[in-house]
């Protein structure tokens, strides 16, 4: 049965899929148990996390017009194929339900509770494609966190992959440096793993983009060194072009080593507007 459903996402799109079994919530404990699959399908056995990748060039335009539609094609497609196999399972006899990419209606929901119903990013580790950073991001060994996730529950009781060991965060801090709400901050102590987050802060920073047709965010996966794809894209060593952009492009909105992302943010969106690139500081349009 396992071979066939990676046969099935695989040929639907899937570029990583894993298995977690439904006791890997309690054993690891690192979420309340209000949102273990458990507690939110009572037939839930196994969980199956599919992810698409963002492609690398893409991203390094964010905040843009075409990491915006990207990232919403890749949500229609995620949720297609979580339907697509959802549907396939139940044909099959084995009971499944799955959770949509995303589980929440409006960045106004975020700001009010800051809590997704459902992590796939915690779904994704324990189903071994990857690890939590330190950025709370999952990091994966293909993707970095250029990666989007959904996750189908089935009554199935399937073979699980293992959990990753391999600690995949190298704490560079470049998605501290790089976050341009400055809503992620290098303020951890020995007992806490992650960098400390203003997830209301990343919300509201999430608001100005979407008025500027110009959201998600996501630099701190744009800048992440890990993952396979800089390999592929040539872009191992970013971290100065990344570093430098937010100062050189207030210095200079032509500047030449931003000349093609600066392209998608100027037309299609208003990431850029009246000659100068959206900086947090400035405060948004009401
Ligand atoms: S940018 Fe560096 S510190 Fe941040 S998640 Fe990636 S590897 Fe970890
Ligand atoms: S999405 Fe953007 S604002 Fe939010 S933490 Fe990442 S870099 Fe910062």
């Amino acid at each position: 049965m396992k071979e066939d459903i990676i046969k099935f996402a695989s040929s639907r799109g899937a570029d990583i899929i894993g298995f977690a079994g439904v006791d890997r919530w309690p054993e690891y404990n690192e979420i309340p148990p209000e949102f273990w699959p458990t507690s939110l399908w009572s037939m839930a056995k196994t969980v199956i996390v599919m992810g698409m990748q963002m492609p690398l060039p893409i991203v390094d335009t964010t905040p843009s017009i075409l990491h915006r539609e990207t990232y919403e094609t890749s949500n229609r497609e995620l949720d297609s194929l979580a339907y697509g196999l959802t549907r396939y399972l139940n044909k099959a006899g084995q009971a499944s339900m799955f959770f949509p990419r995303d589980g929440y209606g409006s960045i106004k929901n975020i700001i009010d509770k800051p809590y997704a119903a459902f992590s796939h990013t915690f779904a994704a580790k324990y189903a071994g494609l990857g690890t939590v950073s330190r950025s709370h991001n999952l990091l994966t060994p293909e993707y970095g966190s250029r990666v989007r996730l959904v996750s189908v529950f089935t009554a199935a009781e399937l073979e699980v992959d293992h959990v990753m060991e391999k600690d995949l965060c190298i704490n560079c801090k470049l998605c501290v440096k790089c976050c341009p709400a400055k809503v992620l901050l290098d303020e951890t102590s020995a007992v806490d793993y992650y960098f400390k987050l203003d997830p209301i802060g990343c919300a509201r920073w999430h608001e100005e983009l979407t008025r500027r047709r110009a959201y998600p965010c996501g630099i701190c996966t744009k800048v992440c060194p890990v993952g396979k794809d800089r390999y592929i894209y040539q872009e191992k060593d970013m971290s100065k072009i990344y570093r430098s952009e937010q100062k050189a492009l207030e210095n200079d909105i032509n500047h030449p080593e931003y000349k093609s992302w600066n392209h998608f943010r100027r037309y299609g969106s208003w990431a850029i507007k009246n000659g100068k690139i959206f900086n947090y500081n400035e405060g948004g349009e009401k």
